[in-house]
C-alpha cells in the first residue's frame, strides 16, 4: 500500500454529515496524525471562514491548523481578485465568502449594475436576493460561483448545494457560471504550491465523484472514493475514469494498509 504525504480530505459526506463526525474518518485523521502527519481539508462549502471550519472540526475531535483548511470561497475571492481587479462586485453568500472577499480587497457592492457577480450558498436567501442576480448577470455582470454541488448530505437527508442556486440564475439568465470549486483543481494546485508536494505524494480523499474524486483526476493524483456520502461505490465504480481505491470507509482503508 502507497503511503503519500499529503493526504486531501473533502469534509461534508467524507469526515462529517452535518454536526455529526464520520467515526471511521475521524479515527483515520488521528491515526495519521499520529504518524506526524497533518492532514489538508478541501471543501466546496464556502458559507464558513477558516475560523468556522476549524470549529467544525474541532467540534467532531480534530484539530486542524489554520494553514491546512482550503475552501471555495477563498479561492473564488482570489481568483476574482486576479482575474477582475478594480471590480465592482455584488456579493450572495454567506461569512465565509465575505470574509474570503475582504482579505483580497474585493470591492462589495451593493448593486445590479457591477462587474462581477459572485455566488455562494446563503441559507438566509430571499426571493430578492435571487431577483437581483438574476438582474445582475442580464446587465452583463461576469457569473462566477464557489462550487456548482447540487445537493449535500446533512443528517435529515439532502439540501440545496450553491450548484442548484446557480441553476436556477441559469435558468433565467442563459449564462452558465464559471465555478471555482473540485471538480476544479484550483484548491489542491495551491496545497501542491505552497508545500511543494510533487502529484505522486498527494491523494484527494472525498465521498462526491463528480467532485472530489474529479478533483484529483484532473489534477493527476491519486484519488480515494469512500462510501459515506452522495455517490455510492458501485455509481463511482462504474464511471468511464474510476478512483484509484474504493473503499467502504477509512477504517477499511486502514486495515488493508496494514494488511
Ligand atoms: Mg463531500
Amino acid at each position: 500500500m502507497k503511503r503519500y504525504k499529503a493526504y486531501c480530505f473533502d469534509l461534508d459526506g467524507t469526515v462529517y454529515k452535518g454536526k455529526e463526525g464520520i467515526a471511521s474518518a475521524v479515527a483515520y485523521i488521528h491515526m495519521l496524525q499520529a504518524r506526524g502527519i497533518e492532514p489538508f481539508y478541501v471543501t466546496n462549502n464556502s458559507s464558513k471562514t477558516t475560523e468556522q471550519l476549524q470549529a467544525s472540526l474541532r467540534a467532531i475531535g480534530i484539530e486542524a491548523p489554520a494553514t491546512h483548511v482550503y475552501s471555495s470561497a477563498m479561492a473564488t475571492a482570489q481568483y476574482v481578485a486576479h482575474h477582475f481587479p478594480q471590480a465592482r462586485v455584488r456579493f450572495m453568500g454567506a461569512d465565509g465568502l465575505r470574509q474570503a472577499a475582504e482579505e483580497v480587497g474585493l470591492q462589495l457592492v451593493d448593486d445590479v449594475n457591477v462587474d462581477v457577480f459572485m455566488m455562494g450558498i446563503d441559507r438566509e436567501l430571499t426571493y430578492t436576493t435571487l431577483a437581483d442576480a438574476c438582474v445582475a448577470v442580464q446587465n452583463g455582470a461576469a457569473f462566477i460561483a464557489t462550487n456548482e454541488d447540487v445537493k449535500f448530505p446533512a443528517e435529515r437527508g439532502f439540501l440545496p448545494g450553491n450548484g442548484s442556486l446557480a441553476r436556477l440564475v441559469e435558468g433565467v439568465t442563459g449564462v452558465t457560471p464559471t465555478y471555482i470549486g473540485k471538480p476544479s483543481p484550483v484548491m489542491l494546485e495551491l496545497i501542491a504550491q505552497t508545500y511543494g508536494f510533487a502529484k505522486d505524494e498527494m491523494v484527494m480523499i472525498g465521498d462526491n465523484y463528480d467532485t472530489d474524486i474529479l478533483s484529483g483526476i484532473r489534477f493527476g493524483i491519486d484519488t480515494i472514493h469512500v462510501n459515506t456520502g452522495v455517490t455510492s461505490t458501485e455509481a463511482a465504480y462504474a464511471k468511464e475514469q474510476p478512483p484509484t481505491m474504493l473503499v467502504e470507509n477509512m477504517l477499511v482503508y486502514a486495515a488493508l494498509e496494514e494488511a
